[in-house]
């Protein structure tokens, strides 16, 4: 049955259920550009504002999904679960870099595919990025022999694998239609539903660095994704009040995860959500049985160092050099200014504005406002503390690492304007919110 997209538009602007033939015969005419940007804008609006029933969200997300490529690992002959996760963005969010070679090691394959990092949040393939050599867009081949050998490998998006999202999302974009929970919902699941997963668990951020800054709708995108997704889903609401692990800023967090893999330094917050993220993906993927058994199977792959393994297999197989965990500092980038930043009061750390001091990376130039910018990998912060921590006037709340003193300075200058001290004492977050299944 032929249909024009702008009764479909019409429909769903009236309040309309739209119907799974209405729904693929638009979703394929972003893919193959038969509808036009003004009707995918009206489109957009029409479900903003109007909103899908369950039926609705679920067929628009296969439809996504079937718009392009769907990863099948059956003839790889994998003995395990095929297992991601996907983030909704942070702060030092570097959790991917490590959970992928835990999960592999535990026994799980792990085919990420990940994105940059978008406003304020790092994104996983900058971080890669950092690592001179690794090649964030290898061929399908090097790509699934990877996944089989290694057991993960962390690689950008791939022209065919969703490509409705694409063009939808760069419409959403410029048309305030991002923020609509169906849209979210079919974005993110289409494109990790593509790789052709067993189980996804998905981290769901909220607080001050989040793209959900508030609890209620990180709670509604959890609810929503855990009851579309085809495959067993779990979504996991985490804190973003404040920046994940040590560091923000593209080498600085390779640099952190290589110190985590291999036990020279664990960030407690980063650690609980490792460990949570990563035992959820386990039971979900039948790997374990329960959550002391996946807590037991991760510490053993953690202090064995056979995570830490993957992790160097991994980089090495996809161009990577084979000695970066013996010799970071041959292969990432090191800024020609590091500085402390030092508190003018002392006191317990009480809040920080965690978007702006994203935003700092990015003014570091560690990120981009367009996404033509060129990315200095070595800047950022490192050393950072966290909330609740006691902060004297001799001991540093972040270290600085910037390409000339005027630009340490300013930075240092801004993140003192993105923190609060508090006089008393301050507790720490709660790290894990909510588990929704
Ligand atoms: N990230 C995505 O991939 N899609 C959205 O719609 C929002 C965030």
């Amino acid at each position: 049955m032929t249909f024009l997209p702008q009764e479909i538009i019409k429909n769903k602007r009236d309040g309309k259920v739209l119907s799974q033939a209405e729904i693929d015969f638009f979703i394929q005419g972003i893919a193959n550009n038969t509808v036009s940007e003004g009707q995918i804008a009206a489109f957009a609006m029409a479900i903003y504002f109007k909103d899908m029933n369950a039926q609705e969200r679920k067929d628009f997300t296969q439809s996504m999904v079937n718009s392009g490529e769907v990863m099948d690992w059956q003839d790889m002959h994998l003995d395990g679960p095929v297992l991601d996760k996907h983030s909704t963005g942070g702060v030092g969010d570097k959790i991917s870099l490590m959970l992928a070679p835990i999960i592999a090691a535990c026994g799980g394959y792990v085919p990420m595919i990940s994105g940059r990092g978008l406003g304020h949040t790092g994104g996983t393939l900058d971080k890669f990025d950092a690592i001179a050599g690794y090649n964030v867009s290898p061929d399908n081949d090097l790509f699934r022999q990877t996944v089989k050998t290694v057991g993960c490998a962390i690689i950008g998006q791939t022209a065919n694998l969703a490509p409705a999202d694409k063009r939808f999302y760069a419409t959403r974009d410029v048309t305030a239609t991002v923020d609509c929970i169906p849209l979210i919902t079919a974005s993110i699941l289409s494109k990790k539903l593509a790789e052709g997963l067993d189980a996804l668990v998905m981290d769901i951020k909220t607080g001050s660095g989040a793209f959900m800054v508030d609890l209620k709708d990180a709670q509604l995108l959890a609810r929503a994704i855990v009851d579309v997704s085809s495959v067993n889903t779990t979504a996991i609401i985490t804190d973003m009040s404040q920046v994940i692990g040590y560091t923000a800023g593209n080498a600085l967090e390779v640099q952190e995860t290589i110190d985590y893999l291999t036990l020279k330094k664990q960030e407690p917050v980063l650690h609980e959500l490792v460990m949570t993220i990563c035992s959820e993906m386990l039971i979900q993927g039948s790997l374990a049985h329960s959550q002391s058994e996946a807590l037991q199977m991760i510490d053993k792959v953690l202090t064995s160092g056979q995570a830490a393994e993957t992790f160097a297999k991994m980089v090495s197989a996809l161009g990577g050099p084979s000695d970066l965990l013996e010799n970071p500092d041959k292969y990432l980038a090191k800024a020609a200014v590091i500085q402390p930043i030092y508190a003018k009061q002392a006191g317990f750390l009480a809040e920080m504005d965690t978007r702006l001091i994203g935003l700092g990376v990015v003014d570091l130039g560690g990120g981009r406002r367009m996404a033509t910018d060129k990315i200095d990998y070595s800047v950022g912060f490192s050393e950072f503390c966290h909330i609740g921590d006691q902060l004297a006037l001799d001991k540093p709340i972040a270290f600085v690492h910037a390409n000339s003193k005027k630009q340490a300075d300013a930075a240092s200058a801004e993140l003192l304007k993105n923190i609060k001290i508090s006089s008393k004492p301050v507790s720490k977050p709660q790290v894990i919110i909510e588990k929704i299944v």
